[in-house]
């Protein structure tokens, strides 16, 4: 995962360096390439001291975030809150 501070023309996103999964050995599990990794990731999201502000900056940045488990969200569930405010049931 890269967050990128140049992203569209956005403020430096410093919350980053309170992100939790810069400690994670295989941060590739927030690809969420299968259930098991993409539920490993949601878990460290859970606790992440800056969840709000990585969910904000995901829904803010849609490219940067592309693909990546970001605030506890995929990308699938963060276009889905993004169109009805709110996750399915
Ligand atoms: S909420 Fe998840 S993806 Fe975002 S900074 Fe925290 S651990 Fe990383």
């Amino acid at each position: 995962m890269s967050i990128d501070n140049e992203a569209s023309g956005s403020q430096p996103v410093n919350w980053r360096r309170d992100a939790d999964c810069q400690y994670v050995e295989d941060p590739e599990i927030f690809a969420g390439r299968t259930p098991e990794e993409a539920e490993a990731a949601k878990i460290i999201c859970g606790t992440c001291a800056v969840r709000q502000e990585c969910l904000d900056y995901a829904l803010d940045n849609p490219e940067s975030a592309k693909g990546w488990i970001y605030g506890g969200m995929t990308e699938r569930e963060r276009t889905q809150y993004r169109a009805w405010g709110t996750l399915p049931e």
